[in-house]
């Protein structure tokens, strides 16, 4: 998502901390956990590529290795050797500048009476502020900026009044509000747990069959990777303990409706997991087909922003007739440009990441389909290279609706006058930008591709109908146009 790319990299405070990441759990015993969770970490470093982490237990003892970098960078054949153990912990984080450092990687690792936890945690708490004061106010101590490591103190201490590792994980979680999906390494064994809305996925894998193995990853690509079989998600407001008895299950919470990241469908997730026993790439794809139906245009060639335009422009091209082409090519080794936390390194991000095909381009009316426009810088800089190209005409056809709220639950976007759909026309925007012309899927369209209950997703950024309440003292550091409003 191109301009989502750039718009992830917006301010914040410290005490806000705001991330999207991946996390991996394995219960193993006789497996080399640490490199089996290596690769499952690799699978998923799309999520999160500014530090990486992995705790392995021993019994009592844990070994733990994180520090800033990619998962290939942070570890090494040697470091992997020296984390030895039955269960392992991984975590991929993506953070903004306020946390950059070290001490704000996961897993975080954490005392208690019975042993030490480790903790991984994707997505957002929004009651970090009231947490972190009652959490004070009972003698804990932090290190982190992060509102991960306060779930995890707030297990520990839950632990240290007498209560076993399920007890303590489920009273904490009566704390927390916002989205948590978490892999949580005990001595006894491994925990993973969703929010009651599971806006963020968790699923569930076994090794070669073999039921007492078990994996837990963000996504299905972090099974595959590693051989493992998709057994089931964790259920919204679920926790599951797996122990050398094998998995045991709780619903934890139940009231609340399963809201999942619509975004992750769309954009965030890797197009070959499986959401629903479908690939996102085959939602992508009808997320195309739907666009071309609603925004149909003459054209000579369609072709999508890579990496993640792709499958919608392959879907907008099957739906029209329209002979589908590749006219950008990746730089593959930049990385996409949400990961860097610097303007400066932004900027050289844009640049050096997309390269025109002249001999493509050439004379011809493009359809030229992203899977959004946050603020629409980047897509500016597509455009005028499209025609410093030589394309014709430029047409812009966006697989997802105009995104006119910022997210609170762990993806990091741009306070709401940074999104250029919250404060222009689409017309507006088509100027600004420089297309011919722009049209976006239809936020019903966008939900009716999912081929799921549409009110089983959240879609706030969207809509401002925002799943978890958002408390005031948070809503005003980015929801900036509706606090002015009111
Ligand atoms: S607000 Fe948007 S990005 Fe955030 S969880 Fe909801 S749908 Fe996903």
């Amino acid at each position: 998502m191109t301009d989502l790319d750039d718009s992830l990299l917006g301010e914040r405070s410290a005490d806000k901390p705001e991330e999207a990441c991946g996390v991996f759990g394995l219960y193993a015993p006789e497996e080399e956990v640490a490199k089996l969770a290596y690769f499952g970490l690799y699978a998923l470093q799309h999520r999160g590529q500014e530090s990486a982490g992995i705790a392995t237990f021993e019994g009592k003892k844990v070994h733990l290795h994180k520090d800033m970098g990619l998962v290939s960078q942070v570890f090494s054949e040697s470091k992997l050797s020296e984390l030895s153990g039955r269960l392992a912990v991984g975590h991929a984080r993506y953070s903004t500048t306020g946390s950059s450092r070290v001490a704000n990687a996961q897993p975080a690792v954490i005392p208690t009476r019975i042993g030490s936890l480790a903790l991984a945690h994707n997505g957002n708490l929004v009651n970090t502020i009231e947490l972190r004061q009652q959490l004070e106010k009972r003698g804990c101590d932090f290190v982190t900026t992060t509102d991960s490591e306060m779930i995890a103190v707030a297990i520990a201490q839950e632990v240290d009044s007498g209560k076993d590792w399920l007890e303590a994980a489920i009273a904490a979680f009566g704390y927390c509000k916002g989205a948590y999906s978490l892999v949580i390494g005990t001595p006894e064994g491994l925990i993973g747990a969703r929010d009651p809305n599971g806006i963020r996925p968790l699923v569930i894998g076994v090794l070669d069959g073999e039921t007492k193995r078990y994996v837990l990853a963000s996504e299905t690509c972090g099974l595959d990777i590693i051989g493992a079989e998709y057994l089931r998600d964790v259920r919204p407001g679920e926790i599951v303990q797996i122990t050398e008895s094998g998995m045991i299950s709780k619903q934890w919470a139940t009231s609340e409706a399963r809201k999942l990241c619509v975004f992750e469908m769309i954009y965030f997730a890797r197009p070959d997991s499986m959401v629903n026993e479908e690939s996102l790439y085959t939602y992508r794809l009808r997320l195309g087909q739907q666009l071309a139906k609603e925004n149909p245009v003459e054209a000579d060639l369609v072709i999508g922003v890579p990496d993640s335009g792709v499958p919608a422009a392959i879907g907008f091209s099957q739906a029209t007739g329209i002979a589908f082409g590749e006219g950008l090519i990746k730089n593959r080794y930049v990385g996409r440009t949400f990961i860097q936390p610097t303007q400066h390194m932004r900027e050289l991000g844009i640049k050096m990441k997309l390269n025109p095909l002249k001999d493509v381009l050439m004379g011809k009316r493009l359809v030229i389909v992203d899977d959004s426009i946050v603020r629409g810088t980047t897509s500016r800089k597509i455009v005028q290279a499209l025609r410093d190209a030589g394309a014709k005409e430029v047409h812009m056809r966006i697989s997802s609706p105009p995104v006119t709220h910022p997210c609170f639950y762990g993806i990091d976007t741009d306070s709401q006058d940074q999104l250029i759909a919250a404060t222009k026309s689409t017309a507006e925007i088509q100027a600004q930008i420089g297309v011919d012309s722009l049209a976006y899927l239809s936020w019903e369209g966008m939900l009716e591709a999912t081929r799921q209950d549409p009110n089983s997703f959240c879609s706030a950024c969207f809509t401002g109908d925002y799943p978890v309440a958002i408390p005031d003292s948070i809503k005003s550091s980015k929801l900036v146009l509706e606090s002015s409003r009111s």
